[in-house]
């Protein structure tokens, strides 16, 4: 598959030093087994059509990136125990049924708004994008993208992915990560035996982030060729023509269960900005679900450099998103976390008003602050609560 022109690098790919070591690992990775078969990648959308109708909702959650150093099947088992609970938790809240869906088992490279930062040595290095692209060590060699960790990747998404039983129905959790990589994604597209289409086996449900999400951009095409579950995230710029764009390239046929939009706008923007989106959706008959980020849109930077997220924001977000969806009728679909079951302190209740740092001895992310077990448990509860009310 020819992913862009020769010579131009569609938007955050990796600047990879050797286009034959590159083509090797994707040569392999095509001749692997898949890591997610069909059926559970059916099965996903067939539960995820259920939350379009209305009769459940999807919480999806997890690391806002996973490391390759954290890889375990320990980790693992308390990661699935987490979602698991909190799916149940709304459950049992609202009556209906909660599809878990983790940000698991290729969450492993992130966009970056600039491909290069200046140390405090003055000296200047490609930033880190990922472990499945380049090592966060301050050096060239470490920076320095390296296709062999595509490989590496796949092999721990499969480990991953071992740990996940969405093959028996229920308890299934689900897998799904940004498919930002597209040396990645392609390789490990496969055929369907049952139905003759092409699905990604890197995942069950694959998002488009904020960043590419550009219509007739080269992640848009990529998704719009699969048969996965895709999901756009749209951030607080999304024009409405745009989504419109996106709509039809994504989901042609209006099939509930194909396509998720997740608005992540900010608690003080959502009841401005949503409202032309949720109103853009409904006129063109889209069955999307609408999931609530309340991670992404408020993000704050401490002055130590670090980033901090307060619980407090998220809930007006949470509380803004529904008076809106309430608003236009349409069902709110759940809600999409960067949380972990580790006593992390990277979010807080809220933030002092002056912007003075709290204190956050276990701050452990490898990028955006998550929230911690009681955090999500709280944050999830309260939605709930909300939703069921
Ligand atoms: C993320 O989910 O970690 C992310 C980068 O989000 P967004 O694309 O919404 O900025
Ligand atoms: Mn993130």
């Amino acid at each position: 598959m020819t992913l862009a022109t020769p010579g131009v690098r569609p938007s955050q790919q990796p600047a990879w030093p050797s286009p034959d070591r590159l083509a090797e690992v994707r040569a392999e990775l095509a001749a692997r087994p898949a890591p997610v078969g069909p059926a559970a990648v059916r099965r996903l959308r067939g539960r995820l059509a259920a939350v379009a109708r209305g009769e459940g909702h999807l919480l999806q959650g997890g690391d806002c990136v996973e490391l390759f150093a954290e890889v375990s099947a320990q980790t693992t088992r308390a990661k699935v125990a987490q979602i698991r609970a909190l799916a149940t938790l709304i459950e049992h809240r609202t009556g209906r049924a909660a599809v878990p869906v983790a940000r698991l088992a290729g969450q492993f490279a992130k966009p970056r708004s600039q491909d290069f930062e200046r140390l405090p040595s003055g000296e200047v290095l490609p930033v880190f994008r990922g472990d499945a692209v380049n090592g966060p060590e301050p050096r060239l060699a470490a920076r320095t993208p390296d296709p062999g960790r595509l490989r590496r990747a796949y092999h721990l998404a499969g480990r991953v992915l071992a740990a996940l039983p969405p093959d028996g129905d229920r308890g299934a959790v689900f897998a799904s990560h940004e498919s930002l990589l597209l040396d990645y994604e392609t390789a490990l597209v496969r055929v369907d035996p049952a139905t003759g289409a092409r699905y990604c086996s890197s995942g069950h449900l694959l998002w488009i982030g904020e960043r590419t999400r550009a219509a007739g951009g080269p992640h848009v095409e990529f998704a719009a060729g699969i048969a996965n579950p895709v999901a756009v995230k749209l951030g607080p710029g999304t024009d409405p023509g745009e989504l419109a764009a996106l709509v039809e390239r994504l989901d042609p046929g209006r099939v509930p269960g194909r396509l998720t939009l997740i608005p992540r706008m900010g608690a003080a923007l959502v009841e401005a900005r949503l409202p032309a989106l949720v109103e853009t959706v409904r006129e063109l008959g889209s069955p999307a679900i609408w999931l609530c980020d309340p991670m992404h849109g408020n993000t704050v930077r401490l002055p130590s450099g670090r980033k901090c997220r307060a619980m407090s924001a998220m809930l007006t977000e949470l509380q803004g998103f529904l008076r809106v969806l309430r608003e236009y009728g349409r069902h709110p679909g759940g809600v999409h976390l960067e949380m972990t079951p580790h006593s992390v302190t990277e979010c807080v209740d809220s933030l002092a008003p002056g912007g003075a740092e709290p204190p956050l001895p276990r701050y452990t992310t490898g990028c955006d602050p998550r929230l911690n077990r009681t955090q999500a448990a709280r944050l999830v509860a309260g939605f709930a609560a909300a939703l069921a009310a």
